[in-house]
């Protein structure tokens, strides 16, 4: 038996300022066979990382393609995603015949002149390896479940926390259902249901923590194969954006069908009421310095990198620092020339820096501050559950009783090292703020004595009637208020 695995990733915000070109790639995941760790995924890797693990024990032979993933951000460079695409595509060629293909993709990327290049990247795949083989694919649940990917693949599984900590989890469950399909031991068949509605879905709140509990209890069970609840990524202007749900079944469209409806009506009754309360920055600054205990972690959704946010808006710092904040730390800004400037002037300098504000007018103004540089560390790492992403150098600089983690390898706030790579320790810290729109709750939700979710004038903002649509169906909930969700597949 032998299978494929390659991954092709990145999360487009087509309205962001930063344009995503293999720079992009090379600076976050950007391997060739034969280089991927062995012992860590990297995210969308986790298909290629689980089935090495697994080759031996199942009996295949694990053929292993280019990895390429990018931080989310604007579109990406049509040249330099055909070259990247037709990489692995050409690796495929070469590898064939193959009895399965497992991809990692992201599922809300586009390129110049492919609004769907996941549908794209599968139907290409399809067409290399012909209708006898198993394709596989793992998504993020902050996707476009388009049509022509689903029914381009086999298996489509997406991860089901928010935060993502169980991709390998997922990675499993796909390979597993991948090997007993060309097996012959199962016959997946799909059922994809609209939603109509755009929302933010994070599953350390109790609606949808049980909403996902109880999806995993009905899999693997009466011929339940798979549940994928597809929440969509709202910063992307594509015709297909939206929270659609995804079932597998075992050879039964017809409960397919039927239960894929049952588990959309469900979704569709929980609109408005999955998300968190946010907070005005004034407020919660308010709230955090009243709350006894610490740190009191405040999140910075709205400038969040995971969403393709620049992650250099300074509106909260601005405010700390105005309000004369002390023990407080906020991280992550995004500064490459910052940093450098940062290294340059040494540990321990203290010295006039501009730093934040720069990118887009939704960046905010830059911070002018005689700042004293307080950590410095070169390469730096953070964990994410079980896996790892880069921040680049860093420095920590210190503004009266304000801490800020400047980095240079844009991303959002995702594990402690953020703050304790340049000397800062979290737990220690009054207030923490932090760039990120839920991912930052796996390692930060654990130490904090309370969490508050702030919203500001940052790009990406929580309203989505606010977000100039073109391209997308209508009518949408909340920017429409009659919809008609239904079965698509
Ligand atoms: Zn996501």
């Amino acid at each position: 038996m032998r299978l494929f695995s390659a991954t092709i990733a990145t999360e487009t915000n087509t309205f962001s300022p930063l344009p995503t070109s293999m720079d992009a790639y090379r600076e976050t995941v950007f391997l060739r066979p034969g280089e991927h760790p062995a012992d860590t995924a990297l995210m969308c890797t986790a298909p290629l990382f689980v089935a090495r693990q697994r080759a031996q024990a199942e009996g295949f032979t694990l053929i292993e393609g280019s990895c390429f993933a990018a931080s989310p951000a604007g579109t990406t460079n049509r040249a330099d995603y055909e070259t990247i695409r037709d990489e692995i595509l050409g690796q495929l060629a070469a590898a064939l015949p193959l009895d399965g293909v497992l991809l990692g993709l992201h599922g809300a990327m586009v390129a110049h002149g492919y609004d769907d290049v996941e549908g794209d990247v599968v139907s290409r795949v399809r067409a290399l390896v012909g209708p006898g083989c198993v394709i596989g694919v793992e998504l993020d649940p902050h996707c476009h479940l388009t049509l022509q990917r689903i029914s381009g693949a086999d298996i489509t599984v997406l991860y089901k926390e928010f935060p993502h900590t169980d991709v390998v989890d997922r990675a499993e469950d796909l390979l597993r259902l991948v090997l007993a399909t060309i097996r012959k031991q199962i016959r997946p068949v799909q059922a994809l249901y609209d939603c109509r509605q755009i929302g933010s879905y994070p599953t350390t709140l109790p609606l949808m923590r049980a909403f996902v509990d109880r999806m995993m209890a009905l899999e693997g069970k009466d011929g339940v194969l798979s549940i994928s609840i597809g929440h969509c990524f709202p910063y992307a202007d594509v015709p297909e954006m939206g929270g659609r749900i995804l079932v597998i079944t075992d050879g039964d469209k017809a409960q397919a069908d039927r239960l894929a409806t049952a588990i959309g009506e469900e979704f569709v009754a929980m609109r408005g009421r999955t998300a968190p309360d946010y907070l005005d920055v004034e407020a919660g600054i308010t709230a955090a310095l009243a709350f006894n205990g610490h740190p009191v972690v405040l999140a910075d959704p709205a400038d969040n990198a995971g969403g393709g946010a620049p992650s250099d808006n300074t509106t909260i710092l601005r405010a700390l620092i105005a309000r004369g904040a002390e023990n407080a730390a906020l991280g992550p800004i995004w500064d490459p020339i910052a940093v450098r400037l940062c290294f340059d002037a040494g540990l321990g300098a203290r010295f006039p820096l501009r730093f934040g504000g720069k990118i887009g007018p939704a960046s905010g103004t830059p911070v002018d501050a005689t700042v004293e540089v307080i950590g410095l560390r070169r390469d730096c790492w953070q964990s994410f559950g079980p896996t790892q992403s880069p921040v680049g150098d860093c420095a920590a600089i210190r503004i009266d009783g304000v801490d800020v983690v400047l980095i240079s390898n844009r991303t959002q706030a995702l594990g402690l090292e953020l703050f304790r790579n340049v000397g800062i320790e979290p737990t220690e810290k009054k207030l923490l703020v932090v760039k990120s729109t839920n991912h930052f709750m796996a390692a930060f939700g654990p130490i904090a004595a309370q969490v508050l979710y702030l919203d500001t004038d940052g790009p990406i903002p929580r309203d989505y009637r606010k977000i100039p649509y073109r391209k997308l169906q209508r009518p949408i909930w909340p920017l429409d208020r009659d919809t008609t969700p239904g079965l698509i597949l």
